[in-house]
């Protein structure tokens, strides 16, 4: 048994498709900083988009991450949580916070670039008052009023994460017009509930950390340590785009065994100086962030994964 103020992280999937490369890498990560510490690991299948997510890409993300390595104390599926995400949206609503919205991205393009890429939603709906039902009975999209603060942050690696995400993000969706609940509430709620003190995750999710600092803060939640790590990109159309879909582990799974596959990522990583095989296992005593790159990396499957020095 660990004891019961060990360190806590998650790696918490989407379970849209199968796991691929940036996948297995980025649950390594977050496995070996919770491993190296003797704390506790999480898997959590983020299942709640109803539109993408299945059922088999679960199942066999779980099957993919145990062939590579990984172990998990808890296996936990986000649709399972739906109590605690109820009652932070009802917590959100006393607080005068929720509010509908009808605004679709058109609306938003041209407007004010947001530090994801994205437009920036302008809060134009910010003093619609939610209906006599509450925000269950909303069937357009519902928001939540952020307070306007700045959120002074840098995270464990010295990425700076500062935002003012009311005006820079806008103000979030809490409920999307298809009823499934959003990302930025949910991700906020059951890390909180599950009592993670560390978040590892991909450089990509930066973006939205201040805002989740500020959800974390109307929900009364303690703030993580986050930690936002390199990406594997792929060669696309002349840029180089995240790596996502153009190889998944069952093409892994029949060129490389997990052991090899595990030693690409570690010295893609920096864990390890040659190109040889290991398990995660072998990783955790020597595991430091000093030695993991901060450069993403570029990865190319022709008929085995290769990924640029
Ligand atoms: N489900 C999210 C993803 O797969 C997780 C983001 C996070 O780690 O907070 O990108």
């Amino acid at each position: 048994m660990r004891p019961a103020d060990a360190t806590c992280g998650r790696f918490a999937p989407s379970t849209t498709g199968e796991a691929h490369p940036g996948t297995l890498l980025a649950a390594l990560l977050a496995w070996l900083d919770v491993r190296h510490r003797g704390g506790r690991i999480v898997l959590r299948l983020e299942d709640l988009d109803h539109t993408r997510c299945r059922a088999d890409h679960a199942t066999r993300m779980i099957d993919d991450l145990a062939w590579f390595g990984l172990d998990w104390d808890q296996t936990v599926d986000q649709s399972t949580l739906r109590a605690g995400h109820e009652a932070a949206l009802d917590a959100l609503a006393a607080a005068g916070r929720l509010y509908p919205c009808a605004c679709t991205r058109a609306d938003r393009a041209g407007g004010r670039r947001a530090p994801d890429g994205g437009w920036a939603y302008p809060n134009t709906c910010r003093d619609r008052p939610l209906p006599a039902g509450g925000w269950r009975a909303v069937s357009e999209a519902v928001r939540v009023r952020l307070d306007d603060d700045r959120v002074d942050l840098v995270d464990e690696g010295g990425l700076d994460l500062s935002q003012t995400p009311a005006l820079e993000m806008g103000d979030p969706v809490v409920k999307r017009r298809d009823g499934v609940l959003a990302y930025q509430l949910v991700v906020v709620v059951d890390d909180g509930a599950g009592g993670v003190d560390r978040v590892v995750r991909g450089r990509d999710i930066a973006p939205s950390t201040a805002t989740q600092v500020l959800l974390q803060r109307l929900l009364g939640l303690p703030r993580p340590t986050y930690r936002h790590h390199f990406l594997l990109l792929e060669p696309r159309g002349g840029k180089h785009a995240k790596l996502h879909g153009s190889v998944g582990a069952a093409a892994l799974r029949g060129r490389h065994d997990a052991a090899a596959l595990c030693g690409i990522l570690a010295h893609a990583a920096g864990l390890i100086d040659r190109v040889e095989p290991c398990r995660p296992a072998d990783l955790v005593a020597g595991f430091t962030w000093d030695r993991v790159t901060r450069a993403d990396r570029v990865a190319t499957w022709t008929d085995h994964l290769e990924i640029s020095p």
